[in-house]
């Protein structure tokens, strides 16, 4: 077109094209659409969602970077967050039409030019005070949808931006910050919806799930996840009944389902084979498992809801009657393997739950297929009775009812295993359809813990109990494990001095990426878990790495910054480690020459 208004014969005319040009130029920003969210597993030129793909396998079928050519990965750039506000970087990267967007603490995100590191805009999320988060000022990750990029903030609210711009262009309050809500989780898109849960477990908050139209903020469905409470839909901007989730009492005795907790704080993923969205559930409230007898449904769970109808199609719960604030809220992986006896192929998902056991489900009803534990110490079950999927409880290691205790103030205390930071906390597994293998990144620990009277007040913490954290080994606290889900056998492991507390990426490279509190970005070999490259990044790695393809160049992405719940709760650990050095940026890395 531009040879064409050569041929003209007025300028001006020539200039009016190019004008237009230029703004036809502007509006084709590309839009991200439901299939590039459908597809992002296979596209290998952008990153559009949280975990590589809905189904959150975080693995990559890019191979350029790869056991022989990574020794020659080096930094193309990183950027600096900048300013006071640091503490734990927990954020993925997104990556889509040349530019980066990412979140970081005290609800921040940023876009960059993925080429340069160049930043393009900021947009800095106004916190009132009295903000309650549990568990360190974290974000976890944005979502794309259309022109927008829409991330979770510590007050509890959803914020959508124009990607193009960093303008606002809706908000919406999930609930009160002031009651103890907040949110950090990266929202998960399907079919147009925003779906996104809530944190505040510790507080006595009312888990959930909820899905908004993604391009307008507008309600769509909620769906509670703790049982008795009512679900709603909006059908033509009119809210209405939904059914209750579950049976009203069934699970819980008296009121307390009212500040039951259930808290869906690490998101959810989606399986399109299925058409379910797979959410984790937090603890029941309070932590003091005697005053609430009975299950608890549905918190320390995966519930598998249909995101068409808002509805529980399924539900699996890992700690029935949790009494150690196991939760359940690590995140549910869908893969598909081959049955080695009938040669079938299984549509499974598999999750590490804090509760130091793996979980193997059938994805399409949620039956257990197999259940072993991928850390060491576990005092709390002896193991699960495949027949019911329930746990075999070691009774006198839960911790004892202080109403029971000579002075009514202390229950018996236990030195229990895994501590409640967990087996696996939030920093995300992998799995390898390459190897067949999942890379956990475990961390063996126990607390001793006791019981403490307590009642409701809003906005107060409803725990009822206390605790220390103690490291088991004096040489390592973390190991990156490889798991395979069909034989439940640990494959091999690497050990680390600190607590990992990042997630994981693996690649068709044979590679294994993730980082450690010590700062280091490591890629392992996938099969043997030989370490073959790492990086100091020059503060601590509590956050997932990426990788895609741009102009024929791989590469890897991972944000820097010490924090996260360790340094908070971790006790004894926390003293342990307290030479580490807080930070805030992002590293991204390519192949020295392309090669
Ligand atoms: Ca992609
Ligand atoms: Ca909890």
């Amino acid at each position: 077109m531009i040879q064409r208004s050569k041929n003209m014969k007025k300028p001006f005319a020539m200039s009016i094209i190019a004008a237009a040009l230029m703004v036809a130029g502007a509006a084709q920003a590309k839009e991200v659409t439901d299939a590039d969210i459908l597809n992002d597993a296979k596209t290998t030129g952008d990153v559009v969602h949280f975990g590589l793909g809905q189904q959150g396998q975080r693995f990559s079928t890019l191979d350029k970077i790869n056991t022989k050519t990574v020794k020659n990965l080096v930094p193309v750039w990183s950027f600096s967050f900048g300013g006071e506000k640091q503490r734990g970087q927990e954020s993925q990267p997104l990556v889509h039409d040349g530019k980066m967007f990412v979140t970081a603490s005290y609800s921040r995100i940023f876009a960059l030019d993925a080429k340069t590191g160049k930043k393009l805009w900021k947009y800095e999320h106004r916190l009132p005070e009295g903000i309650m988060p549990c568990c360190d000022v974290i974000n976890r990750g944005a979502a794309l949808y259309d022109n927008l990029v829409i991330f979770a903030t510590l007050d509890a609210q959803l914020v959508a931006l124009n990607k193009d711009t960093g303008k606002v262009v809706w908000k919406d309050k999930i609930d009160d910050y002031a009651a103890g809500y907040s949110a950090t989780a990266a929202p998960l898109i399907v079919k147009g919806l925003v779906i996104t849960g809530v944190s505040g477990g510790e507080f006595g908050v009312q888990g959930r799930m909820e899905a908004r139209d993604a391009k307008t903020g507008k309600m769509v469905w909620m769906r509670p996840t703790v049982e008795g409470h009512m679900g709603y839909k909006w059908v033509n901007g009119e809210k209405v009944e939904n059914g209750i989730s579950g049976t009203l009492n069934a699970t819980w005795t008296g009121d307390l389902w009212k500040t039951g907790g259930a808290a869906t704080w690490n998101g959810a993923t989606y399986d399109p084979d299925t058409n379910l969205v797979f959410a984790g559930t937090g603890n029941p409230a309070p932590w003091n498992s005697h005053l609430r007898p009975g299950d608890n449904l549905f918190s320390s769970a995966t519930v598998a809801i249909d995101p068409d109808t808002g509805k529980i199609v399924w539900h699996y719960q890992t700690t029935p009657h949790d009494g150690w604030d196991f939760d359940g809220v690590n995140e549910f992986v869908s893969f598909d393997y081959k049955d080695p006896k009938t040669g079938k192929i299984i549509k499974a998902g598999g999750k590490a739950d804090r509760n130091g056991f793996f979980f193997v489900l059938d994805r399409t009803n949620g039956k257990p297929l197999n259940i072993f534990p991928f850390v060491k110490d576990i005092t709390w079950a002896k193991g699960f009775d495949m027949n019911t999927g329930r746990p075999i409880y070691v009774d006198e290691n839960r911790p004892g009812d202080p109403s029971g205790s000579a002075d009514g103030k202390k229950g018996k205390s236990v030195t229990a295993a895994p501590s409640f930071l967990g087996g696996k906390n939030q920093q995300q597994i992998a799995y390898n359809p390459q190897t067949g293998l999942f890379y956990v990144p475990a961390n063996e620990w126990a607390m001793d813990i006791w019981n403490e009277p307590v009642s409701y007040k809003r906005g107060a913490a409803y725990l009822g109990a206390g605790f220390t954290i103690k490291a088991l080994h004096d040489d390592y606290i973390g190991a990156l494990r490889a798991v395979d889900p069909v034989s439940g056998k640990i494959v091999w492991e690497n050990k680390n001095f600190a607590p990992l507390w990042g997630g994981v990426l693996t690649t068709a490279g044979n590679l294994t990426f993730y980082g450690t509190p010590e700062g280091y970005l490591k890629a392992l070999d996938a099969k043997t878990g030989k370490e073959v490259w790492s990086f100091q990044t020059g503060s601590g790695v509590v956050a997932p790495p990426v990788t895609w393809m741009e102009n024929g160049e791989q590469y890897v992405a991972v944000v820097s910054g010490w924090g996260g719940a360790v340094p908070l709760w971790g006790g004894d650990v926390a003293r342990r480690v307290n030479f580490l050095e807080q930070g805030g940026s992002v590293w991204v890395f390519k192949l020295h020459n392309g090669k």
